[in-house]
């Protein structure tokens, strides 16, 4: 198999330590080069932008973070490659958000055939929000794409609404599983993956506080989105979230447009937010129709791979809100 040819090239991080210990008994130089602790820290692979975002939060200067899912490639209905088999193949840990957000991965470790691959999954502990929107009822749509058989929902997601990281709080949750995790697998790193995880940890709540005290006075305030991304974030600051769509692939239908039309006029909802890169015409179309001003809000499935840039985006979704909702 393809993919077995990966395996040979696998050596875990203990191997590594090990291999590292044997060359150093032979060698003449031993005391005066020894190799510093740091070089055997595991090899960590994240799934895509907010897990990576966190995980090298808390990995810090310790080790190597890849990203399978590279920003700006479209990630709920993800196709892995072999690429990715050869990342995973290579790697000690895969970080995960979960909640079925990941729906290629295993498969992709069962390709990798990485028996020594510790996973981690970040949103362990977290209670999903059920998505809200009913699966297409069959015969409702002339093309193959939409039609969905019992059993087989393609990519919707199953688990309830993936989209924890955007809850301030939530996220915290998810850094603290990361370290926790990451101190089990990799304990000769642990004091440092406890120390970067709490001063970002305190950026989250700090981030929290700002969030509450601003969003405060406009509660209750009824928002749509493109894709259905900020329930958490709505349900944790007492906003309303409505989407048109679940998931960005989903092509608007009518009965989508017929439902936000009925959200605006029930609950007076006041302002129509798009995501960076999307260049659907039917919401600039809706928006006018409504007479809903359109805002942009980010979900921060692309962006850049800094750690701090969690916090430059949702400053950003914060400000847009307060736009939309004052
Ligand atoms: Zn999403």
């Amino acid at each position: 198999m393809f993919f077995h040819l990966f395996k040979t090239f696998k050596i875990n991080f203990l191997n590594r330590a090990l291999i590292t210990t044997f060359t150093c008994l032979g060698a003449i130089a031993c005391n005066t080069a020894t190799t510093p602790p740091t070089n055997s820290s595991p090899k960590i692979v994240t799934t895509f932008l907010p897990i990576h975002l966190f995980t090298k939060a808390v990995v810090g200067d310790t080790g190597q973070v890849d990203i399978l899912i590279s920003p700006g490639t479209e990630v709920h209905d993800y196709q892995a490659t072999p690429d990715d088999a050869k990342l995973l193949a290579q790697a000690d840990v895969l970080v995960e958000n979960g909640l079925g957000m990941e729906e290629f991965l295993s498969a992709l470790v069962a390709n990798a055939g990485n028996s020594e691959l510790q996973q981690i999954d970040s949103s362990e502990g977290i209670e999903a929000i059920e998505e809200e929107h009913e699966e297409h009822e069959e015969g409702e749509h002339g093309d193959d794409e939409h039609e969905h058989e019992e059993g087989k929902h393609g990519h919707h997601h199953e688990e309830g609404n993936p989209h924890v990281w955007l809850d301030p709080v939530l996220a915290q949750q998810q850094v603290a599983n990361i370290r926790d995790r990451l101190i089990e697998s990799d304990p000769s790193n642990a004091d440092s993956y406890r120390s970067n995880a709490e001063a970002y940890i305190q950026q989250l709540q700090q981030l929290d506080s700002e969030f509450q005290q601003r969003l405060a006075p406009v509660k209750g305030c009824n928002f749509i989105t493109f894709h259905d991304a900020f329930p958490y974030l709505a349900q944790r600051y007492g906003l309303q979230q409505e989407a048109i769509v679940e998931i960005p692939e989903d092509s608007i239908t009518p009965q989508d447009i017929q439902r936000v039309q009925q959200a605006a006029d029930q609950y007076g909802v006041k302002a129509l937010f798009t995501e960076p890169g999307i260049e659907d015409k039917r919401i600039q179309q809706i928006s006018s129709d409504l007479n809903l001003p359109l805002e942009v809000i980010d979900p921060l499935e692309s962006g850049e791979t800094d750690p701090q840039y969690y916090f430059q985006a949702m400053r950003g979704n914060l400000e847009a809100l307060l736009r939309a909702c004052q």
